[in-house]
């Protein structure tokens, strides 16, 4: 188990380290990617609390500024009159352009003796039902007199004083003193009728008598006439404000704890009252805060769960999911060419081994094969001895001739496995060429006698070292396929030339020729271009052992041959070997 274990890692330990590597480098971008995309998206979402802060900041001081246009009113005459401040407000048709704006109202500041007053004229100027609503005690009342729209939902706080509360008290008395916009803390609106209530919250500006005058906070005490106010449903006004924010969840608390008694609006929230997404389900936080009239709004907005793109978001787990996938396939890839490698390597070896075999086979045959042969042969030469008729004779002279074919077949396999086995020997002695050429001749001339085979007049005298029994095997070979390959004619020849270092002999033929695309392999062991030569026996041996034999000799063996007109085999020795 444990061995092939440390085998298979042996050898598939390139595709395990490719699998390592480039998985270790998937995790790696992922990180890389995971890192920079919250860098990318914790900025985004800087940049929207920002945006959300300021774009609540920014409404609110339009409020305050539709206020001071309502204040102008007051100033510019001394009566204004319902429907002066109805055509006013009309005009500004806020509740179209500034969406959450439940009522934009004026109160005026009263003694409690000018109460009944005040009645009588408003129920005469129309408002029959017209009552003052308090439950303020003091010295001073300040009841709604002007209301826009004046719908049903308004009509509840016609006629409310305003100082009957306190939290509405407080800011209005701010708004004396500071001349400045007041804004309320958070409050239930007159208006809520009870169902689906939302927290509210009122801005005031104060209205004074003789505006010019005023230098002092005792002059706005003495002088004050009354509030022009903006009255607001937090739910409708923030979500009107925030709608495209979507992707982020903002609570506006009023005042600095985060108290569900100051929560003013939740976006996370449907309704006031209802939850939307789990606490802590996000990814980002932040905490800010506005100053507006006199009250401050903190501000606590976290991430929505679809918070920055989906791609941006992604793109960490499509690195990730990307880099592991390449990382698999070329695993596989790695994997099956190891495989095939192997596979390849075990064929090489498994046809190495068989030609080895093979070799072996062939050694041991024809060694087996030459020891009757030579019992055959002594007793043929035996029955040359006895009397024999001339036909006997000449069936003898035949079975002679093809045991010495037989012999040579044997001899040449013999030696394909010398040369297999590198024993192929070679036993140096001078000798001379005229003997070697006259000597091959004869070895064929003998067996063979459908050709003449002619010898060149000119055959330098030459004195060769070398294996002469193995030389004149190779020229025997030559000479044997001339005649083999040359059927139709009837002559081989034979030359030899001295050159300047090397002594060239040459084997030409008339016969069937050899394409050049053939002419290279004919010397490779066992090869027969046995397409051209279909008839013609053969083991591809003989060119195979000649060439073998020339090169232990350092000289070369060549092939020059044109098809249908016949070869040229010329063997090159050196002279000085
Ligand atoms: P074999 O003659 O037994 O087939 P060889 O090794 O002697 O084997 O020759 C290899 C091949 O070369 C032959 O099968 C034959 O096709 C070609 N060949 C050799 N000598 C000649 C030649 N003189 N003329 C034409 N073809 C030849």
């Amino acid at each position: 188990m444990i061995m092939k274990l440390k085998f298979l890692l042996k050898t598939y330990y390139p595709a395990l380290l490719t699998l390592i590597i480039l998985t270790a480098f998937s995790i790696f971008a992922f990180h890389e990617v995971h890192q920079a995309v919250s860098i990318r998206r914790a900025k985004l979402f800087q940049m929207r609390v920002q945006q959300a802060t300021e774009t609540i900041g920014n409404r609110m001081q339009d409020y305050i500024q539709i206020l001071k246009g309502c204040q102008s009113v007051f100033y510019a005459t001394d009566s204004v009159r319902e429907r002066d401040w109805k055509a006013y407000t009309d005009n500004l048709n806020v509740s179209l352009n500034y969406p959450g704006f439940q009522a934009i109202a004026y109160a005026v500041h009263i003694k409690k003796n000018q109460w009944a007053a005040l009645e009588n004229t408003i129920r005469k100027n129309g408002h029959a039902q017209f009552a003052i609503r308090s439950t303020f005690k003091d010295e001073y009342l300040t009841p709604i007199i002007f209301i826009e729209p004046f719908n049903m939902r308004n009509l509840r706080a016609f006629g409310y004083d305003m100082y009957s509360e306190t939290n509405r008290r407080r800011a209005m008395d701010r708004a004396i003193v500071t001349g400045q916009a007041s804004m309320t803390r958070k409050v239930t609106l007159i208006q809520e009728t009870g169902d689906n209530n939302q927290p509210g919250f009122l801005l005031y500006l104060p209205v004074y008598r003789n505006p010019e005058e005023i230098r002092t906070v005792d002059d706005r005490i003495n002088n004050i006439k009354g509030f022009v106010y903006n009255a607001f449903r937090a739910h409708d006004l923030m979500a009107a404000m925030l709608k495209p924010f979507d992707d982020i969840d903002v609570k506006v608390f009023d005042g600095a704890v985060h108290s569900k008694k100051n929560l003013l609006y939740d976006s996370g929230a449907r309704a006031p009252n209802e939850k939307k997404y789990n606490e802590g389900d996000f990814e980002f936080k932040a905490d800010t805060s506005i100053n507006i009239a006199g009250q401050q709004w903190n501000l606590h907005i976290t991430s929505h769960k679809n918070f920055g793109s989906l791609i941006e978001r992604r793109q960490p787990g499509i690195v990730l999911m990307f880099g592991l996938a390449i990382t698999v396939l070329l695993f596989i890839l790695a994997v099956s060419i190891i495989k095939r490698k192997s596979e390849v390597l075990e064929e090489l070896n498994l046809s190495k081994e068989l030609e080895h075999k093979k070799d072996e086979f062939i050694g041991i045959a024809s060694h087996e094969l030459k020891t009757p042969l030579t019992s055959i042969k002594a007793y043929m030469q035996m029955l040359e001895r006895a009397e024999l008729k001339d036909k006997e004779k000449s069936l003898l002279q035949k079975a002679n001739d093809q045991i010495k074919k037989l012999n040579k077949l044997i001899g040449d396999l013999l030696d394909v496995s010398k040369i297999q086995a590198g024993k192929l020997q070679i036993n140096a002695a001078p000798f001379l060429l005229g003997d070697l050429l006259n000597d091959s001749i004869e070895n064929v001339q003998h067996i063979y006698s459908s050709h003449e085979i002619v010898k060149s007049a000119n055959v330098p005298v030459v004195t060769l070292i070398g294996d002469k029994f193995r030389l004149e095997q190779a020229i025997t070979n030559l000479l044997i396929n001339a005649v083999k390959y040359s059927p139709r004619a009837n002559k081989v020849y034979v030359d030899a030339v001295l050159l300047k270092d090397r002594v060239s002999i040459k084997v030409c033929d008339e016969g069937i020729g050899i394409p050049e695309k053939y002419q290279k392999q004919i010397f490779d062991k066992f090869y027969r271009a046995e397409e051209l030569s279909p008839s013609m026996s053969g083991l591809g041996m003989g060119l195979y052992i000649a060439n073998e034999i020339i090169k232990q000799h350092h000289g070369e063996l060549s092939v020059k041959s044109e098809v249908g007109k016949g070869s040229i085999f010329a063997i090159e020795l050196p002279l000085n070997h």
